[in-house]
This record gives C-alpha cells, structure tokens and sequence, in this order.
C-alpha cells in the first residue's frame, strides 16, 4: 500500500529535499498535501510530479493566482490550515513539518492530528511552542521524530534505551564563518560575511544565526525540550568538519557517536524510512575526518549570544518566545543592512533583559495566540527601538 504524506512548506531548502527523496521512489508514495507562501511556480511543479489534489497558499495574491489557474480541475487549493478536516479523512502516514519561523506552528499543531508520524525540521516550533506540541502528540499518540541534524543524532543514538541512563549529550557547532576571527572582527562583519557557512547549505536566517551561534542557543534549548535534559547535561563541542553531529555519554560507561556527511537529506531520508531496510546512497566512511575530529570547546567570549543559555528557563515558557522574535527581527534588519553587526548583538542581549520581559520566564505558554501575540509585540517593540 502507498504510503500517505504531507509536506508543510514543500517549497523550501528542506521540504524540496524531502521531495527528491520521495521522488526516487514515486509509486509507493501517495503526497496527499503540499504548502507554501509565494513560490507557487515550485509548488506547481511538485504537484505536476505527484498528482497532489490538495495544495495551501497562504500568501493572498499568490493564492488567488492559483486558485483562477485550478478552476476547472480538480485540484483543491486553500489559503489557511484550518480546512483539514477537508483534505484528510483519516491519518496519513507521514507529515514533514519545514515551514521555517514560528509561523510553521500553528500548522504543526494542527496537523499532528492528522498523522501517523510528524518530522519536525522548523526549530522555532519545538523552542517556543514545545509543551503545546508534546500535548498534542500525547492526546492523538502521534509518533515524533526530530529533523534537525543534531537531534535526529540524539534521537537515533537514545531510540530504545532508558533516558536515565544519559550522563551528558554533546552537540557539536562547525563555528561556522567566524571560528577563526577574534570578537573585534566579528563585530564589523557584514550580511555577506555571515552568509558564507563553510559547511552547510541553508537559507539565509538560519545561514546568520549559524555565524552568530544563536542556532546553537537554539538547538541546546531544543534538546532540552525534546528530551526533557536539563541545560547541566547539554555541551556544544566545537567541530569544524560536521560530521559528527551528535555524542550520548550514557551512565553505564558507553559514549556513542553518530557521523554522518554534511547533507540534511541523510535524517529527511531516515525519518521517512527510520522502520524500513531502504538503502541511502552515500560516501564511504571518511576516515580522514575521523582521525582529526578536532573536537573542542566553545569560547563564550568570542561568541557572547551563548550567554543567553544561561537565562533560558529549564522548562518551556513565553520566554522562549521573546528570544527567537528579537533574534528573527534583528537578523531581518541586519540583513537588510538597517543596523550593522555590533548593533545586532547589542540590542538582542538588552531587549530580552528588559525588565517587562523578565515575568515571562515563569509562563508557561497555554495557546498559540498568547505566542502569536507575544511574537507581534516583541517584533514592534524591536522596530520601535532600532529604525
Ligand atoms: P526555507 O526558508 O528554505 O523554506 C521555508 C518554507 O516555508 C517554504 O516552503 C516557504 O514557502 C514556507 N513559508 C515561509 N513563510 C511562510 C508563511 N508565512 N506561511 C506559510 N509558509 C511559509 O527554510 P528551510 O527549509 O531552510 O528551513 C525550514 C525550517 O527547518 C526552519 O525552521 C529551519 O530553522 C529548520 N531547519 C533547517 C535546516 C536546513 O538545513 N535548511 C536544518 C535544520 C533545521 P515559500 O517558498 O513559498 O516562501
Ligand atoms: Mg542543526
């Protein structure tokens, strides 16, 4: 039998490899929805390949474009996600959640009860909406699996084995394209400079946080949150190969590694086919990298964002929330060259330490409009402060 699928934000860096993986197997997939915002002209092209009935647009124009296009077919297209009680009559098999920013939440959550199993790549979702996610996993016992290359290491590495045995999880940072520059530097570097990752290919806001190391502030708070670790048992390694991207270090005296080439599609394909003998083409072993892994700590003072760990509550809260809406807006105005980069830091440690923030982090958040309206207010706040 075909196996069911979704793919929230098709149209992506991960959603588009999620496709080319599927696509290498067409007849055993059945891609019952695909979603963008505005790049209709990929999403149109995805559904061609599959046949998909069921697309959502979410971007007014674009919809509208689409929706004229479709008029005498038989293709079903939406503006929001609140029709899925339309598109799915019962659980699929497999959903891909790759929108990218706290917008991929609500979607998320509303999906979860239309699948058997949820990948979860949008980061942002798991930081500051983890309660309501776990929740609703629970209440319609969907399987989750973590997408985000660390945590798909973590997550392979601990499958099967009591989480009171883990001593300490490493994840390790390639530094990206600051490792080498001293702080004095970093605080002139330019959009173009913090655009270039050594290692990985990815958009642009993700690109920026890797410089500043804000995604790795961010991936200690997902492990946190996925596996119910306090911060005490999470240590970033620095490792400028990335290929090894996880480290369990288990009580009863084993540490387990998990390597693997610098390419997301290697965790997109294993959490489509985590229970199957399917085969991913890939590299031998490189034992080059192996024999230098060069595995080393992380200077906080040369990257002053990972100060914001030690604020981040252990449990989720609206706190979260605060932090990832100032991160997103200063990197929307650092890249549109608005502000320069010793601005950016500056700003992003003295917002989320203003004292009307500070209530917060004993808030755990109830529903989605309290982190969508959070979200909207730290975003003016920011734009009132910087332009
Ligand atoms: P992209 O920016 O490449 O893609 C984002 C997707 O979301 C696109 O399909 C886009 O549609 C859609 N989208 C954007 N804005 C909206 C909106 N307002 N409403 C609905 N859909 C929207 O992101 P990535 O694929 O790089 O990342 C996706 C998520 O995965 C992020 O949260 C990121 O942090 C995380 N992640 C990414 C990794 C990577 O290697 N890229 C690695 C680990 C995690 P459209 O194309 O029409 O704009
Ligand atoms: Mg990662």
């Amino acid at each position: 039998m075909k196996k069911k699928i979704a793919i929230l934000g098709s149209t992506g860096s991960i959603g588009k490899s999620t496709v080319e993986i599927i696509k290498k197997n067409k007849k055993n997939f059945e891609v019952v929805l695909l979603t963008s915002h505005k790049n209709i002209k990929e999403l149109d092209k995805q559904r061609r390949i599959f046949k998909v009935k069921n697309l959502i647009v979410t971007d007014h124009k674009s919809f509208i474009f689409l929706k004229k296009k479709y008029r005498n077919k038989q293709i079903r297209i939406f503006k929001d996600y609140k029709n899925l009680d339309k598109i799915f009559k019962k659980k699929i098999d497999y959903t891909m959640s790759s929108i990218s920013g706290l917008t991929g939440l609500d979607p998320t959550l509303k999906i979860i009860k239309k699948t058997k199993i949820i990948a979860i790549a949008n980061k942002e979702s798991i930081i500051c909406g983890w309660s309501l996610i776990d929740k609703a996993l629970k209440k319609f016992k969907t399987e989750f699996i973590p997408v985000d290359s660390e945590h798909f290491s973590i997550w392979t590495l601990i499958r099967n084995t009591n989480y009171s045995l883990i001593d300490k999880v490493y994840i390790t940072a390639s530094g990206g394209p600051f490792l080498n520059w001293p702080l004095k530097k970093i605080l002139k570097a330019t959009p173009s400079n913090a655009l270039k990752h050594p290692n990985w290919s990815m958009g642009k806001k993700i690109s920026v946080d890797s410089a500043t190391m804000m995604n790795k502030v961010f991936e200690v708070i997902e492990t946190q949150r996925i596996f119910n670790l306090p911060k005490s048992k999470i240590q970033i390694l620095i490792h400028d190969k990335s290929y090894v991207h996880a480290i369990v270090k288990f009580k009863n005296g084993i540490n387990k590694i998990l390597a693997h080439d610098t390419n997301m599609k290697i965790p997109i394909f294993n959490s489509i086919y985590h229970n199957s003998k399917k085969t991913f083409l890939s590299k031998s072993l490189d034992i080059n990298k192996l024999n230098n892994l060069n595995l080393k700590k992380i200077n906080i003072l040369q990257f002053p964002f990972l100060k914001i760990l030690k604020i981040i509550p252990d449990k989720n809260t609206l706190f979260e929330t605060i932090v990832v809406s100032a991160n997103d807006e200063l990197v929307s105005l650092f890249l549109k060259k608005k502000i320069n980069y010793s601005q950016f830091q500056k700003k992003l440690l003295s917002i989320i330490n203003l004292k009307e923030f500070q209530a917060y982090k004993k808030k755990k958040p109830i529903n989605i409009k309290e982190i969508s309206r959070l979200n909207n207010y730290v975003r003016l706040k920011i734009r009132e402060l910087c332009i």
